[in-house]
């Protein structure tokens, strides 16, 4: 028995090794169907070579692959696996086939209900929640079992204590390595994400200043030069063209000065409602022009430091980009929210633009990543340094066509 125990622990094991050795470091797109795949394996492994226990009772663990993905991935990702099992199991035949289709059903109908939950949940309550699921999945199992013998025997009971403890046993096994590696994950992004941020704050804050003195001085020769009386219409025109590509070289220049160091002078505690009150009011007229409707919800307590014009440069670059996804929809609706949780400060930005994809949505806040064309590619980047250098975190949600959510939590 423990043979089979040790060989039923390898085919779990499978998926999470495969995938972690082949495809954890890419950003597939069908990273999800190679884990339903690979799941779909394990759990006809699992069946195919059942644990025998002495006593004549025989089970298998097809119902941990089930669990974890329908945990996991919800209705959409068990439903293959859900086929898989009852084709198999068909196919196997022999007594019983019908309680376990109509068993399979019942789990596969109550199990990715609690998905929702689930993807709520910490990491480690992950873990115990998927335990007790199983539990009670494998529980619930032997209690159908249970009434099926007139009198519940001792063979019965050792059944029971096996099958228990070794899903419990195994899930928690599963679900440890599992969570370790969505940490892992996570945590090497943020370091990359944190390593690019303090990378170029230190190199903007140097460059900037020093290329913003010469334009300046540009700037105010040209001036003088368009002022001048001798200059024909085409010159006119070519020094007008200079002018407004400086503008722009001054506007990138800026944009890469506020990514630098909060500055002493512009610190102070507050709540940040006089910095998203003002903002709001600047992008007003803007996002008028553009049809779009904004409204506006303060409801917070909590103070904190901050840097007040990288707050305000940090707001009005979540609403210029909301505005702008919206004039492409020719309007929408703008909701900006502050609200307060617990000791953290949210600041909710939504719209009703065009929206992003998985793919953009991870490419948001690379320097010079834009689809606009006269984009700079800056002003996520300027987001993301902000709200970084006051421990706090960025989540977005879109739907490509339907608008996009910005949710900053800030901690106090
Ligand atoms: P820019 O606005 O100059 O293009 P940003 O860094 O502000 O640069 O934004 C980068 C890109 O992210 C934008 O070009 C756009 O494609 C996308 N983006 C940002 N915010 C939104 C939004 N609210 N809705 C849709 N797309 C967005
Ligand atoms: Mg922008």
């Amino acid at each position: 028995m423990f043979e089979t125990l040790l060989v039923n622990f390898l085919f779990l094991l499978l998926p999470v090794v495969i995938f972690l050795i082949f495809f954890e470091n890419k950003q597939y797109t069908y990273n999800k169907i190679i884990l339903i795949l690979l799941s779909s394996v394990t759990m006809f492994l699992c069946m195919t070579i059942p644990i025998r226990l002495d006593i004549g009772f025989i089970f298998d663990l097809r119902y941990i692959p089930f669990i974890v993905v329908a945990l996991f991935g919800g209705y959409k990702n068990a439903f293959p696996l859900y086929l898989v099992l009852n084709i198999y199991r068909f196919y196997l035949g022999g007594e019983g086939t019908i309680q376990s289709f109509l068993f399979s059903t019942v789990i596969f109908i109550i199990v990715p209900l609690l998905s929702k939950k689930f993807s709520q949940l910490q990491s480690k309550n992950r873990i115990f929640f998927a335990t007790f699921v199983s539990f009670f999945t494998m529980g619930f199992y032997l209690f159908i079992l249970s009434t099926f013998f007139d009198s519940l025997t001792r063979e019965f009971w050792i059944l029971t204590i096996n099958a228990l403890t070794t899903h419990v046993g195994m899930m928690l096994i599963i679900m440890t390595l599992i969570e370790r590696i969505i940490i892992n994950i996570k945590n090497r992004e943020r370091f990359f994400h944190t390593e690019r941020l303090s990378v170029i704050g230190e190199l903007s804050a140097s460059v900037s200043h020093e290329i913003r003195n010469p334009l300046t001085v540009t700037n105010g020769f040209l001036q003088l030069l368009k002022s001048s009386k001798n200059l024909s219409q085409d010159e006119k025109r070519y020094v007008e063209f200079a002018l407004q590509e400086l503008i722009r070289a001054e506007k990138i220049v800026s944009d890469y000065l506020t990514l630098a160091k909060p500055q002493s002078k512009n610190m102070i505690y507050s709540n940040l409602e006089v910095e998203t009150e003002y903002t709001k009011d600047l992008i007003t007229p803007f996002a008028n022009m553009h049809q779009v409707n904004v409204q506006y919800c303060f409801n917070n307590s909590l103070k904190i430091n901050y840097d007040k014009n990288q707050i305000q440069q940090c707001m009005i670059n979540l609403y210029k980009n909301a505005i702008e996804a919206m004039k492409e929809k020719g309007g929408g609706t703008l909701l900006i929210d502050i609200s307060e949780q617990k000791q953290n400060i949210l600041i909710k930005i939504q719209d009703t633009g065009i929206g992003m994809t998985k793919e953009e949505v991870l490419r948001l806040g690379k320097p010079y990543y834009s689809t606009k064309e006269k984009g700079t590619g800056l002003g996520m980047l300027m987001v993301y340094s902000t709200i970084d250098k006051l421990k706090g975190k960025v989540e977005v949600q879109s739907v490509k066509g339907k608008g996009t959510t910005f949710m900053i939590t800030i901690p106090v």
